[in-house]
């Protein structure tokens, strides 16, 4: 389990994905959405409509997208 290095929030694989992205694949130390956001003066609204892009696209790093929502 890993935590985020600015807030210290436990991190899911949401977190870790989004900063992979974001930041570097081959990150061994990650932030959450909500600080990788701030970051990257974007909204968390944004970030999340990344992330379902990158779930449609069959990104590896995220769980496949729910069928039933
Ligand atoms: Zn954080």
């Amino acid at each position: 389990m890993s935590f985020c290095m600015v807030c210290k929030k436990e991190l899911t694989c949401y977190d870790t994905g989004f900063y992979k992205k974001m930041v570097n694949r081959g990150a061994t130390e990650f932030a959450c959405i909500k600080c990788t956001c701030k970051r990257f003066e974007i909204t968390e609204k944004q970030a999340w409509e990344m992330i379902r892009r990158f779930q449609k696209d069959g990104c590896a790093l995220f769980p496949a997208e729910e069928e039933n929502e």
